[in-house]
This record gives C-alpha cells, sequence and structure tokens, in this order.
C-alpha cells in the first residue's frame, strides 16, 4: 500500500452487488492522487511485481505447482492488450504463460469448450495470462447465439466447476473484466483507423459489435452474477484510464502473489562446501 493507493484493490475492484449499466468507466477504485502520481507508482510496483514473480518462477522450478492465471475479459479496445504489454511485459518472460482465444478453430469447434483452455493452462511456477478466455463461451457466443441456450445456460456451472478444480490444484484465479464506456471505444476505434502504426488493431467487425453492446452488458452481468465465487472471483475494472487499469492490475497481481507467501526455494546442495571447492576450481 503507499499515501496513493490505500486499500486493497481485491476490496476496491470486488464484483459483488455491482450492476454492470452502473459501472463508471472513469472511476478509479483504490486510487487517490493524480495521473503523473498512478504513473510514478506503476513504474515502482512493476519492480515489486517483478521481484514476486522470480520468486514464483524460482518455487516452480524447485517442484512448487502453484500458479496464477489472470483471466482478462473486456469488450474489444477496452485494453487487454496494453495489460499483457505493460504490466505483464514488466516481468521476466520466462516465467509467464500467455495464451490468446480467438474464434475456435474447426479442431476446437469439434471438441468441449474448455479442452483449448485446459491446454493451455499455466505449469506451476509460471503467471498464466489469458487474454479472452472460456468466459467468450457465454459472452459472444451468447450474444450472437452461437450455440443454443440451453447449451450455453449449462456452462456457468462447468467453468464454476472447472475454476473450482484449478484452484484446488494450486492455480489462483485473478479475473479481470475491463469496462470502458461506448464514448471512449469510439475514441479508440477511430485512433485505429487514423493512425497507420494502429490499423493492424482494426477488425471492421469490431464496429458491427458496438450495436451489441445492451446484449453484452446483459452478458456481462449475468457472468459477473454467476461466475463470481469464493474461489475466484470477478473484479470489475474501469477502463478509461489506461494508466489506472495497468496500475489496478498490477495490485491484484501483487496481492494474489503475496498470498502464496513465497520464500526463496533453499539449496538442494551446501553452499559453504561448494563455494570451498569453487575456490580450488
Ligand atoms: P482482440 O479483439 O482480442 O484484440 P483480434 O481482433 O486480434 O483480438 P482474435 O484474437 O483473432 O482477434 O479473435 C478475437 C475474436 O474471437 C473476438 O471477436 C472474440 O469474440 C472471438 N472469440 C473468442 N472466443 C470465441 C469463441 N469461443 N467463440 C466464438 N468467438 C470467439
Amino acid at each position: 500500500m503507499s499515501e496513493h493507493w490505500k486499500i486493497p484493490a481485491s476490496r476496491a475492484l470486488r464484483a459483488d452487488g455491482l450492476r454492470v449499466a452502473d459501472i463508471d468507466t472513469s472511476a478509479k477504485p483504490g486510487f487517490h492522487g493524480r495521473k503523473k502520481d498512478g504513473e510514478q507508482l506503476l513504474s515502482e510496483r512493476s519492480k515489486v511485481l517483478a521481484a514476486l514473480q522470480e520468486k514464483l518462477y524460482a518455487n516452480g522450478r524447485s517442484g512448487d505447482n502453484r500458479s496464477v492465471l489472470l483471466v482478462l475479459q473486456g469488450m474489444d479496445t477496452a485494453g487487454k492488450g496494453g495489460i499483457v504489454r505493460h504490466v505483464i511485459g514488466s516481468v521476466d518472460p520466462q516465467g509467464v504463460d500467455h495464451a490468446a482465444f480467438g474464434i475456435p478453430t474447426a479442431k476446437e469447434k469439434r471438441h468441449h469448450f474448455l479442452w483449448r483452455i485446459r491446454k493451455a493452462l499455466p505449469r506451476g511456477g509460471q503467471l498464466g495470462v489469458f487474454d479472452r478466455s472460456h468466459y467468450e463461451d457465454v459472452l459472444v457466443v451468447r450474444v450472437h447465439g452461437l450455440v443454443p441456450e440451453a447449451i450455453w445456460e449449462q456452462r456457468y456451472a462447468e467453468i464454476n466447476d472447472f475454476e473450482q478444480e484449478l484452484t484446488e490444484s494450486g492455480t489462483t484465479l485473478v479475473k479481470v473484466a475491463m469496462f470502458v464506456s461506448l464514448d471512449e471505444q469510439k475514441k479508440r476505434l477511430r485512433e485505429r483507423l487514423e493512425r497507420p502504426d494502429k490499423y493492424w488493431k482494426f477488425s471492421p467487425g469490431d464496429i458491427d459489435e458496438r450495436a451489441y453492446w445492451p446484449a453484452y452488458q446483459q452478458a456481462y452481468q449475468d457472468l459477473l452474477d454467476r461466475t463470481s465465487t469464493g474461489h475466484a472471483p470477478w473484479y470489475v475494472l474501469p477502463a478509461d484510464a489506461k494508466w489506472y487499469s495497468r496500475l489496478a492490475v498490477t495490485e491484484l497481481l501483487i496481492e494474489a502473489l503475496e498470498k502464496l507467501d513465497l520464500n526463496w526455494p533453499p539449496a538442494n546442495f551446501d553452499p559453504a562446501a561448494e563455494l570451498r571447492r569453487l575456490d580450488t576450481a
């Protein structure tokens, strides 16, 4: 905690009872200060995150099977890619298991929706990141009626069981739903169309999806109401300010890693004896 961030991010961003339609996407829960204070804090806290992640990785190398999995969901332009680049980008890439989930391939479609997800789970000691996830199967799939309601309806319970199994086997889930306003989304889409260095981020379908915002809001509401559990709660992240969303996710990850109470793994050799050997080598 610091003078600019005083309560745990997990408390400030907890989704319990929240109405998606009421989210103030420009709010900065947990943070007190100005943008420049936030940016300064982010640069300090990134170092704390990197040190904790190194400890997780070191323990993984010594057989610890615990891992942390950041699940990022959000409408187009919400900033999922920015979190991956700037938050996850501040830690040692060796210790990161990154997976992005787009439209399922023909092969993936032949399998249960969790099949491709299970294959991408982080190994022990890794910080996993899902850029989109199994939640697409109750979001885009539901909004566009890609499978019958009877199928997507049962997925909420399947997801809860799956995530319980995951947490019991040592994975801490940090589920973050990012929200930008429709106006902010328009601004970001416009930027992608006006700047050649951003064309690659644009898909024409992103504009069509804006018409479905009310249906997405309903789908996100049900997702929060039905899959925010004690073992795997959702965090709701107002994402109009990129610097804030990066700081908030950094805080959430630091908290998750601190809860693991990690120490440096003990040597499986005698350091003093090895030092003596080194002196004469
Ligand atoms: P992003 O918009 O995340 O930056 P992108 O535009 O590069 O990504 P991809 O990563 O190739 O596109 O795919 C993302 C698209 O895949 C999104 O439109 C998303 O809704 C869709 N998608 C993801 N999972 C599923 C799924 N299970 N069923 C159908 N569509 C899905």
